[in-house]
């Protein structure tokens, strides 16, 4: 028997199917999708076994032993990896190690193994004379077939001994899992006749369908999936929920637990390892019907897939950020088409691409207009930070400290948000707002500290810094930035008996604690919750009734083609926080630039305007979603050596991608990272049918150049 065996070793030149013998006694034992340990020139490495065959024509050499009893790798995984693989342009081994929990993954091996508890069975009848204990031990199996050892042991553990040695109770193991979900009060809500029409919808089609779900903040979009999930679970069919970033979204979790019990698995990055790799056996085993988790539980191994939702689908983290660089929903689609099953996306603020796709039909478009709670969305005040400079200096507006003092009075709850996005990479007028952008890709230009420089990090444009301000000619033209601290500190001056709650990445980096604060918050503890963009996702809280955006602007001024995009997205879902339940609410939105159209959308709570709008920019620069995008970072030690390198690259580009537009070389923002030097090049496509080929021409060439390095990246999620 040969086996076919897949090496741990992430490399471009390595990536290739090795032939293995099998001894004798592990032929029994071999399976596709185990791990198995092999010779590789000197070492000894972890493998996948990928195919077995009778006979190779190369002389092998032979598997050192076998490592799983199960297979880790379903034939499905095993067939994704490739096609991702395809579509990444990525080694297969890192396509099929994104895939497993660590104790899992070739190589990194732990000692993480399964848990065990020990029971005791009758084994035979009662024939000696029992102690007192014995007698006592011997009761509890009128109740029980069979007894936990810790429940005997509080008996007696030397008349347990006698039993056994006796013969008359034997030792039995049964293994658990490290994570228990409740499967009390389970329980439901009926569904609104706008939520049962979208039900509805779903439940016509049969097969591969996307759905393109539009509901506004608070509109019962959570219910609607669990809905759907119920459905495919009494076909007996399995589904995946993934969410932006789990450990950030305890709440939903709860809801999950409360209608699904123990038939969820939660996956997430606070679990322990050993936790992971419980969660992924309660699944492969088929014990767990629901998965819910971040990016990569997309590769959940469940089998017959009923339906794969993805909640906040404008979320930029379904994009894995290194290799392989795939984006859930990408392959929310490969799997859907796979399993022949339904894919749903849903949210608020769309991603341009996924409503545009859906206004071509190419989703199917759902929408929800209304909150579940049959409230209108809240009420939100434009205040103008131009206009407010003039008298204070502070962070807050007159507005925003009235409406705060207001609901303190009420014994309602506030929520702040501190928009550090894009916090001290370009600056701006402290004066007027003015920020600089590149004449050629009307893009902010980044603020390179050391040669005080602006530079286009798409096109290389360059500028000097000025001290005057080109706008309102002061010279107040400073970097950026605020910390949440520093707003702490301002609040607890302004309100002086207000309880404040700061969330950011400093004070939730521990296990648990953002869990805790946001049980905290919903206990009213604190009368105000300040915090980064995490307080904007996916929270529900009855009593909240002002959300206060301190400054709205900062991630307009993001150095990306979607910094509009992204801001509307941010700023309507923070605001989406408030008035959620039987109070109303509104929103206050501090911002320098309340003429700009993402802002004045964010205040009507028009998305379609807004998606109107952005669509003819984005017609006008050519970036997607009418034109795709394919950004190529070209890396090295020695500066010249690299730049002359993607020189070169980009010529290749340009003799071969004829209906593309080729943009760079151009010096990355962070240009020098740990003395390693990045350019950038940015393809911009329609139609390209040779691109993935003359790309993996350029790979190969790259793979054995020690010196430069080329990453490909499709369909980036940020410039
Ligand atoms: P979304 O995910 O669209 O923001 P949620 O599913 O979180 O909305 O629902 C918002 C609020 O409305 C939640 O508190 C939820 O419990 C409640 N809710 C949703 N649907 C219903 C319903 N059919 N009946 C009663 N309450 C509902
Ligand atoms: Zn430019």
């Amino acid at each position: 028997m040969i086996v076919g065996v897949l090496v741990e070793i992430s490399n471009q030149n390595v990536d290739k199917v090795f032939d293995y013998k099998v001894p004798k006694e592990l032929e029994d034992k071999i399976k596709i999708g185990i791990r198995v340990e092999v010779p590789f020139s000197k070492r000894t490495l972890e493998g996948f076994v990928l195919n077995i065959k009778n006979e190779t024509d190369i002389d092998t050499k032979e598997v050192i032993s076998v490592i799983d009893e199960e297979q880790v790798l379903t034939s499905e995984l095993l067939e994704l990896g490739k096609k991702l693989k395809e579509e990444t342009l990525s080694t297969l081994i890192s396509c099929y190690q994104v895939m497993l929990p660590k104790a899992l993954k070739a190589k990194h091996n732990t000692n993480i193994s399964k848990k065990y508890d020990t029971y005791y069975i009758l084994n035979n009848k009662v024939d000696i004379k029992l102690s007192k204990s014995a007698e006592e031990i011997i009761n509890l199996f009128k109740e029980k077939d069979k007894v936990k050892k810790e429940d005997i042991v509080k008996i007696s553990r030397s008349s347990l001994n006698t039993l056994v040695k006796n013969n008359i109770l034997k030792e039995v193991k049964h293994q658990h899992y490290r994570l228990k979900y409740n499967n009390d009060n389970i329980s439901k809500k009926e569904l609104t006749t706008d939520q049962l029409k979208v039900v509805e919808e779903v439940r016509k089609t049969n097969g591969y369908e996307i759905f393109l779900l539009h509901g506004v903040t608070g509109s019962g979009k959570t219910e609607v999936y669990m809905e759907l999930i119920e459905d495919e679970l009494k076909k007996g069919k399995t589904s995946i929920v993934l969410v932006p970033e789990i450990s950030l979204t305890p709440q939903m979790v709860e809801r999950f637990e409360k209608r699904f019990g123990d038939k969820i698995a939660a996956l997430h990055s606070a679990l322990s390892d050993g936790e992971k790799y419980d969660e992924y056996r309660r699944i492969i085993e088929g014990k767990a019907k629901i998965v819910i988790g971040a990016r990569s539980a997309i590769f959940a191994p469940l089998k017959n897939i009923g339906i794969i939702i993805i909640d906040e689908e404008h979320s930029d983290t379904y994009k894995q950020e290194n290799e392989p660089r795939y984006n859930a929903k990408d392959v929310a689609k490969i799997r859907g088409q796979m399993n022949n099953c339904k894919v749903l996306m849903g949210s608020a603020t769309p991603s341009l691409e996924s409503y545009a796709r859906a206004q071509k039909g190419v989703y199917k478009l759902l929408t929800l207009q209304n909150r579940a709670n049959g409230k209108s969305l809240p009420q939100i005040t434009i205040v103008d930070m131009n206009e407010e400079m003039k008298y204070s200096k502070g962070h807050f507006s007159k507005k925003l400290i009235d409406e705060i003092n207001d609901k303190l009075e009420k014994k309602e709850q506030v929520i702040l948000l501190l928009n550090r996005r894009g916090y001290s990479s370009f600056i701006t007028c402290k004066n007027c707002g003015y920020t600089f952008k590149c004449p050629n890709c009307d893009i902010t230009l980044t603020y390179h500290k050391s040669s005080r420089t602006l530079r286009c990090h798409y096109c290389g444009y360059g500028t000097k810094v000025y001290e005057e301000c080109p706008s309102c000619h002061e010279h107040s033209i400073n970097d950026l930035g605020v910390g949440t601290e520093k707003v702490e500190e301002e609040i607890k001056k302004i309100f002086e008996n207000a309880r404040v709650l700061r969330m950011d990445t400093d004070t939730t980096s521990r296990k648990g604690m953002h869990e805790k604060m946001i049980t905290s918050f919903k206990n009213h503890e604190y009368d105000i919750l300040l915090g980064t963009q995490i307080v904007a996702k996916g929270l529900d809280f009855e009593n909240v009734t002002l959300v206060g955006v301190i400054n709205a602007d900062t991630s307009l001024n993001i150095p990306d083609f979607r910094s509009s995009e992204n801001t509307f997205s941010l700023l309507s879902q923070v605001s989406g926080r408030c008035g959620r339940s039987s109070k109303e609410g509104n929103v206050v939105l501090q911002t320098f630039n309340k003429d700009h159209y993402a802002i004045r959308y964010v205040k009507k709570h028009d998305y379609i305007g807004f998606y109107k709008e952005e669509m003819k920019v984005r017609q006008t620069l050519k970036y997607p979603p009418y034109y795709y995008i394919c950004y190529l970072k070209v890396s090295g030690k020695d500066m010249n050596e690299s730049g002359i390198e993607a020189q070169k690259i980009k010529k290749v580009l340009d003799k071969y991608l004829k209906n593309s537009t080729i943009l760079g070389p151009s010096t990355m923002a962070l240009f020098k990272i740990n003395n390693i030097y990045r350019y950038s090049i940015i393809i911009k496509y329609k139609y390209e049918n040779d691109l993935n080929d003359v790309l993996k021409r350029l790979q190969d060439h790259y793979k054995s150049n020690q010196r430069v390095r080329l990453d490909i990246d499709f369909n980036p999620v940020h410039l």
